[in-house]
């Protein structure tokens, strides 16, 4: 059975996030651990992180996701930006650690025109030196993109080419993204299209690597290169296509997090009411198809 839970704001504090997780009843959830709008970042006050930790571990949520910051590119082919870079996910690697964080999801980034290759050597070369530095105890996740401008790893083929180049690769996992694989090209809508995506994620990536899913529906159209996410059911993916995700076994047992528009609270509670509502209708049809078989 997925988890389900959602991308939580920490402008209360870190503390405040675990806290609305439990008030949303997640079984998982996903937060930044710094503020997402720069590079700089204060280092976490200890009581936010002790507290945080009591209601995680009280509740037994599991996974505790941390999404790297956007603005960090350890593809960048300029010198500046990378050493940033991969200084702010050194960082991050300590934060999950400090919260005890399992999984920390990153965009492999953006080549800026060096291309695919040289950008994927680059990214390796930054996560073995964040790791090698650290020695982090958080698993990194490599998320898929959708393919606007120089981002790398719109397909599963780019990802196996950074896992390929890093030292750390046989540890890394593949956070999928389901808005981001269905403007890359990937109709995971239907039955027959997921199945020829996972197949693909199997032969070039493995299965076992992907230990997330970042649900989100889609405003922008498949194969339409674009990163918006869209509220559960009301974009291209729809519930039908989300129905079809869950019943999914290859992806079934993994963490659902929802990283859905955020205008009213209400909209979390009805983004989560309605992905599990696509994987209940889903167990209630493998009842009623069993039953018809034993009958
Ligand atoms: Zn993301
Ligand atoms: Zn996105």
């Amino acid at each position: 059975m997925a988890g389900f839970g959602i991308h939580l704001s920490i402008s209360g504090g870190v503390a405040q996030a675990a806290a609305r997780a439990r008030e949303l009843g997640c079984d998982t959830f996903q937060i930044f651990s710094r503020n997402p709008r720069t590079l700089k970042a204060k280092p976490i006050d200890p009581d936010d992180a002790t507290a945080f930790r009591a209601i995680v571990g009280e509740l037994e949520i599991r996974p505790v996701v941390i999404h790297v910051n956007y603005l960090i590119n350890v593809a960048s082919p300029k010198d500046d930006t990378y050493q940033l870079s991969v200084d702010a996910l050194t960082d991050e690697l300590v934060r999950a650690d400090v919260l005890g964080a399992e999984l920390v999801v990153m965009h492999p980034g953006n080549h800026l025109g060096s291309g695919v290759e040289a950008g994927a050597a680059r990214i390796a070369s930054a996560i073995d030196r964040a790791y090698e530095s650290t020695g982090a105890r958080a698993r990194l996740c490599l998320e898929n993109m959708a393919g606007a401008g120089t981002e790398i790893g719109t397909t599963f083929a780019e990802l196996r080419t950074i896992i390929d180049m890093a030292r750390l690769g046989p540890t890394l996992g593949v956070c999928f993204d389901t808005c981001h694989a269905y403007g890359a090209g990937y109709d995971v809508c239907t039955a027959r299209g997921l199945r020829a995506t996972i197949e693909e994620a199997r032969s070039a990536v493995g299965i076992e690597r992907i230990v997330a899913v970042h649900a989100n529906d889609s405003k922008g159209q498949l194969g339409g290169r674009k990163d918006q996410h869209e509220h559960i059911g009301h974009g291209a993916i729809g519930l039908p296509g989300f129905r079809n995700i869950l019943a999914c076994p290859e992806l079934a047992g993994l963490p659902f997090i929802l990283e859905t528009p955020v205008d009213s609270p209400e909209d979390q509670v009805r983004d989560l009411a309605a992905i599990r509502s696509c994987a209940q209708q889903d167990e209630h049809r493998q009842l009623t198809g069993r039953m018809r078989v034993e009958v």
